[in-house]
C-alpha cells in the first residue's frame, strides 16, 4: 500500500540530495517517477531540482493553483512522486497528494522545511505533518555540534532578521541553521 512521506529539516541539510538519490534509485531500475518542485524557488532555474553537492535533475514546477491530484492522475501509472520545497504546498495541495496516495496507490515523497526564520511552521509543512503516513527528519548540525532544528535569515548587515515575509529565496549566504539555543540567542531572546 502506498504511503505519503514527509522528509523535513531545516535549511541546507541535504533534502534535495536525498530526494535526487531516491529518485535515481527508481530510475536506475527502469521505473517512472514524477519530480515536482515549487515555482517559488527558481534558484536552480525553472523546473530543476539542484543539490548543493552538485547533482541536479529536471523537474516540473507547481504553483498554488495547481491541482496536484489531477497532475499525478494524468501521469499514472508512476512508481513514485517526489515533491521538493514541499513547505510551499498549500494545505489543499497536501490533501491532493494524500488522495493520490490513497486513490491511485502511488507513493508520494515530500521534502521540505519545517519552520521559517521566525520559528513558525510553513503551511505546506503543517498540513503534511498532520497528514503524512511517515515522517522522517533529515538531520544537520549547528556550529556547536547539536542538532540544528531552526534557521535564521541574515540581513545585509549580517544580523538575524526578526521580521519580514516568510518567503525569500536564498541559499547558504542568507540562511544559517542553528540549534534552538543558538537560534534564541541570535534572535535576541
Ligand atoms: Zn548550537
Amino acid at each position: 500500500m502506498a504511503k505519503l512521506f514527509l522528509h523535513y529539516s531545516t535549511m541546507n541539510a541535504g533534502k534535495s540530495t536525498a530526494l535526487l538519490q531516491a529518485a535515481h534509485n527508481y530510475r536506475e531500475r527502469g521505473m517512472e517517477v514524477l519530480l515536482l518542485t515549487s515555482a517559488v524557488d527558481d534558484r536552480a532555474g525553472p523546473g530543476r531540482i539542484a543539490s548543493r553537492i552538485g547533482i541536479s535533475s529536471a523537474a516540473e514546477c507547481f504553483v498554488p493553483e495547481d491541482d496536484l491530484f489531477h497532475r499525478i492522475a494524468e501521469r499514472a501509472p508512476l512508481a513514485c512522486v517526489f515533491v521538493d520545497e514541499a513547505q510551499f504546498l498549500t494545505a489543499q495541495q497536501a490533501w491532493q497528494l494524500a488522495r493520490a496516495v490513497d486513490d491511485l496507490d502511488i507513493p508520494v515523497m515530500c521534502y521540505g522545511l519545517r519552520t521559517d526564520f521566525r520559528g513558525d511552521l510553513f503551511p505546506g509543512s503543517a498540513a503534511l505533518l498532520a497528514l503524512a503516513d511517515e515522517i522522517r527528519e533529515v538531520r544537520t548540525v549547528c556550529h556547536c555540534g547539536r542538532k540544528a532544528t531552526m534557521v535564521v535569515r541574515l540581513g545585509p548587515d549580517g544580523a538575524a532578521a526578526r521580521e519580514g515575509s516568510q518567503v525569500q529565496i536564498g541559499g547558504n549566504e542568507s540562511y544559517v541553521s542553528l540549534c534552538r539555543r543558538h537560534w534564541r540567542a541570535a534572535m535576541g531572546d
